[in-house]
């Protein structure tokens, strides 16, 4: 099997990453763990595509002379019909009580009776340790409005009519959210720290399909999906606090994004290390340490090379900041725009993992609890290709009940959590690697960026940019469980 054309960006993230693939030291291997996701351990840095381009494979697909990099297409723009959410919120570590008010103009492109609201500070794993959120009373346009609650990670709030689409929809919600205590999960308080992810009501809408309402998981994992917002969140905090979250803080405690599809707030005693990516714009960097748990400056080197060579192989980093916090007891790392929430000791393949979900998830989102693998296997296949580790995956045996099946939702692993991280991260990156050109994978990844940014991706998407790059991709990931019928 032979490559015969690539692309010029995946060319220049080769050399890229001849200087950032042989780092990393070994830890374990969380992927035989129960309750895993996002991977807690290094690479072990053995196998090390020093190319960074084309790996034989036994199983290679492809190799046709038509392989090549198409004309990237201009970056999709987000939806100027976006939601908008306005939130003012106060947080005590100490009592663990947040308590917030969020206005969210909603403009759907179906007609709807209904806002749907995700709790997810209700699911099964906040839940465990007594974390709870519950609304006051909701209004829309102005008018109280009944809720009703089908199960605890659902608030349907209803309309008592059908709004048209294209009609502005003004929900205003106060919520209080009581944060029971330590978790290795995204709703957190420790030694005086609070981690907040996927805490504030959340729209679940799917564009040109309606409301996603798929069951939360009890793993470490999600099943969540939201449409691209503008945000600006204020967050008040008791003296001495420090606080990171998504957004430029515009005002002192006031912070705001323009495009994102969640936001994420960690509030701790911080220690903060700083610096400047070029992806290819300037991108600040800051590393943010609870209590002295961890060197955040370990971080801001490997932050610094992801951010950079993501870029250069799937397109620029698309806000001016990323932020990493580092809380206790968390075995990962969890994802949110521009701002990811991680435990200590997770400076190794983590960290370009979740720099990585910027692209996949934070830029081009998908349905998490429908298709797991499209952010997962898309973030592993780039974590795999800054550490060298594709060969690894590549030959990595996967659990029987997972063999073929990486394309299944969240349901079908609620209860096979041991086989979830092989089968959902690493089944799909060696799937591709098997496409025998890591460097034209990337290219129809660029692509797939390029075209889907900032909406929400399905696997159809996905399959468009390989239609476009690849003569034959189906041959490679048929087997894996990721190609049409
Ligand atoms: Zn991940």
């Amino acid at each position: 099997m032979h490559r015969l054309t690539r692309c010029a960006a995946p060319l220049v993230a080769a050399a890229l990453l001849a200087a950032c693939a042989a780092d990393d030291g070994a830890t374990v291997d969380r992927a035989t763990t129960s309750a895993t996701t996002e991977p807690a351990a290094a690479s072990t840095g053995s196998t090390t595509s020093t190319t960074g381009t084309t790996v034989p494979s036994t199983t290679a697909a492809t190799a046709l002379a038509a392989d090549s990099c198409p004309a990237l297409p201009e970056r999709a723009a987000p939806d100027p019909d976006r939601p908008v959410y306005e939130v003012d919120m106060a947080a005590d570590p100490a009592t663990g009580v947040v308590e917030g008010t969020q206005v969210v103009r909603f403009v759907p492109d179906l007609p709807v009776d209904r806002v749907v609201l995700r709790l997810w500070a209700n699911g099964p794993r906040p839940a465990s340790v007594g974390t709870s959120i519950e609304l006051g009373a909701v209004a829309v346009g102005g008018r109280p409005a009944p809720v009703g609650q089908p199960d605890p990670t659902t608030a349907v709030v209803e309309l008592g009519r059908w709004a048209p689409a294209g009609e502005a929809i003004t929900v205003r919600v106060p919520w209080r959210l009581t944060v029971g205590g330590p978790v290795n999960d995204r709703i957190s308080r420790q030694d005086g720290s609070l981690r907040l992810g996927s805490f504030l009501p959340l729209l679940a809408w799917e564009p040109g399909v309606g409301w996603s309402v798929d069951p939360p998981t009890s793993g470490f994992a999600e099943s969540t999906s939201s449409p691209t917002a503008r945000w600006s969140v204020s967050v008040d905090v008791p003296e001495g606090l420090g606080v990171v979250a998504t957004g430029s803080e515009v005002a002192p405690g006031r912070w705001e994004v323009d495009a994102a599809r969640d936001v994420a707030v960690s509030i701790g005693r911080f220690t903060v290390s700083t610096a400047t990516a070029m992806a290819p714009e300037p991108v600040e960097v800051t590393v943010a340490v609870h209590d002295g748990i961890d060197d955040g400056a370990v971080y801001v080197d490997r932050i610094v090379t992801a951010l950079e060579s993501f870029a250069s192989w799937y397109g620029p980093y698309p806000w001016p900041a990323y932020r990493l916090s580092i809380t206790p007891d968390l075995s990962g790392g969890i994802e949110f725009p521009m701002h990811v929430l991680q435990g200590p000791g997770t400076s190794g393949r983590t960290t370009p993992h979740e720099v990585a979900h910027m692209w996949f998830y934070g830029l081009v989102g998908n349905v998490q609890g429908r298709d797991p693998w499209l952010d997962e296997g898309l973030a592993t296949w780039a974590e795999g290709r800054i550490e060298g580790t594709l060969p690894d995956m590549a030959v990595r045996s996967l659990p029987a009940d997972g063999d073929g099946r990486a394309g299944a939702p969240m349901t079908y692993w609620e209860g096979r959590s041991a086989s979830y991280y092989r089968s959902v991260y690493v089944q799909p990156a060696a799937a591709l690697h098997r496409l025998g050109d890591d460097a034209l994978v990337d290219c129809a990844l660029a692509h797939y960026v390029a075209e889907n940014a900032w909406s929400l991706a399905t696997p159809a998407d996905l399959w468009r940019s390989l239609d476009a790059t690849f003569v034959d991709w189906r041959t490679a990931l048929g087997p894996a469980g990721l190609a049409p019928g």
